[in-house]
């Protein structure tokens, strides 16, 4: 936990927090631990009146990259959009569902790290497609055929074709200006 010193001498800033079972907003910190990647905070806590214990997460607010549609219309990007459009895509498939959230986590993490204002919606529906390409063919083709928008069936062959020789159109530099991508946040991939 990080002790901020004030000029009225003041060791730390903690966060009140409200009991869940009874309400009160006096608790204590027993334990204290960052989470594996350093961004969370985990605090386990106890209840001063009723005693029972719970846990709190302190997560560093950053900025995620407006996700700008082809429209021009701009959203923030939705976790929860990206996620169920991957989980559609793997319906079915051997994918265990924290790998899915592994995914959305990566791509939140790279769109942070762009340090972009603004990311076009096509190159968030890349970056789902880089990721689901290793995880598992199927399901990548799945949301690149909606995604992309394959023109017809022998385009999507040829993707198909290229995915088992271990080269996707997704590798080749032109694939960056493709124009055929659809307009979504990452979700998508109804089959
Ligand atoms: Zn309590």
């Amino acid at each position: 936990m990080s002790k901020v010193a004030s000029d009225r001498g003041e060791a730390k800033v903690e966060p009140i927090v409200k009991c869940p079972f009874c309400g009160q907003l006096e608790s204590k910190v027993t334990d204290s631990r960052a989470g594996t990647a350093g961004d969370v905070i985990r605090r386990r806590r106890e209840c001063e009146t009723c005693a029972r214990r719970f846990t709190t997460y302190e997560r560093v607010e950053e900025v995620v990259p407006l996700v700008v549609k082809k429209d021009g219309r701009r959203e923030t990007f939705e976790r929860q959009k990206a996620l169920s459009g991957l989980r559609r895509a793997c319906d079915k498939r051997a994918v265990p569902l924290e790998r899915i959230e592994q995914i959305v986590d990566a791509i939140e993490r790279e769109l942070i790290d762009s340090g972009e204002k603004e990311i076009p919606s096509e190159k968030v529906g890349e970056r789902v497609m880089r990721h689901l390409r290793e995880v598992d063919p199927v399901a990548y083709v799945r949301f690149a055929s909606v995604y992309r928008q394959f023109k017809d069936i022998d385009e999507l062959r040829s993707e198909i074709d290229q995915l088992s020789s271990g080269r996707s159109v997704l590798t080749r530099p032109e694939a960056a200006n493709d124009k055929t991508a659809s307009e979504d946040n990452g979700e998508g991939a109804q089959p």
